[in-house]
Formats: C-alpha cells, structure tokens, sequence
C-alpha cells in the first residue's frame, strides 16, 4: 500500500487501476485530490484515498500564545509569535503580532521600553481573530515570562515585583512581568 503527499489537482492514479474513494475524484479518466494530505493507494483492492492533513492550528481570539519582542517603538511593539500554548502549536515559521501600549498594562506606561527590551519572551492573550495579531499583556498571568539585561544580555531573574541582573547587580523596576517567570 503506497502512501504520499498529495496537494489539490495531483494525480493519484488512472480510473483503470483505482477507484476514487475519500477526497479524491475522477476526470478524464484520472483520479486527483481535492484536499492536501496523505494519499493512500491499495493495489489490491485497487482502492486510493486522501487522509486530509491537520491544518496548522492559527492563533484564534482568546489564544494564549508565547511570542519573542522583535521591534519596539514607543506606542508599539512588534513580536514574534512562536508558540500557542492554548492549542499546544509550535510555529517554525512565526506570526506575527502587535502590542499597544495600551494593551500592555492597567498602569500607565511612558513608552514599551519601560515594559519589555529586545529578545525578551511574553505571555499574552490574542486579541484578534486573524492576522495581524493583536495581543494583550494585561492581568497578572501576563507579560515577560524570560527577560535579558539589556546591558550585558544575563537572563534576568525575578525579585518580587522587579527583575533583576546579577552579573551587572542593576535592578528593573518598570517591567512588566508575568507570575509564570521562568527565573526566580
Ligand atoms: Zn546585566
């Protein structure tokens, strides 16, 4: 039994040899996929099928998704998103996501260079249902889950309400940090 990966309009095989059963059809005498995924030929039943792959599980609305602080600006930040916690999806290729200021926080931030630096890891809850993506840190479950010093890039570890480098002995007061840090 041969098993491959077929996209919409692949040939599967001749009416002669297969019958076309789920997600495949017959034109012309050929049989082709409708679907992308897994064709699946018998030669002895002379049967040929498609399992139709899982789609990528996309962020959606009220996703708890993991993202990486690519660029920041004062009123916005723009981040990677590489990991859906809420449906369990790692993406190779990440999507990504905007943060406003004002989604950062309950209390009033200057700037998001307060709140997060480059390369810094957050938790946060997806906003809008497709791209781009919104994202909102608020709430205590929310914000930096791995920080680094901006100084000399030591992951920061948490000190009650503060992050904290120990090679530079420098404390970070304004961060916005979630209760699932990794460093304590
Ligand atoms: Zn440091």
């Amino acid at each position: 039994m041969g098993e491959y990966f077929a996209v919409p309009g692949d040939a599967l095989g001749v009416i002669e040899e297969y019958v076309p059963l789920r997600n495949a059809y017959e034109r012309d005498g050929v049989i082709r996929t409708k679907v992308v995924g897994w064709a699946k030929a018998d030669p002895l039943k002379h049967e040929v099928a498609v399992v139709e792959a899982r789609p990528v599980a996309v962020p959606r609305g009220g996703d708890v998704v993991h993202a990486v602080v690519a660029l920041l600006r004062e009123a916005v930040a723009y981040v990677d998103i590489f990991y859906n916690e809420t449906r369990n999806a790692l993406y190779p290729v990440p999507f990504r996501g905007v943060l406003h200021v004002s989604e950062v926080s309950n209390e009033r931030l200057r700037g998001l260079g307060e709140a997060f630096g480059y390369g810094d890891v957050i938790r946060a809850r997806v906003l809008s249902e497709r791209p781009p993506y919104h994202l909102s840190t608020k709430g205590g479950e929310f914000g930096l889950i791995l920080a680094r010093c901006p100084r000399c890039l030591s992951p920061l570890r948490k000190r009650g309400l503060w992050l904290y480098c120990q090679n530079c002995r420098r404390v970070y007061r304004r961060r916005k940090i979630s209760r699932h840090y990794a460093l304590k």
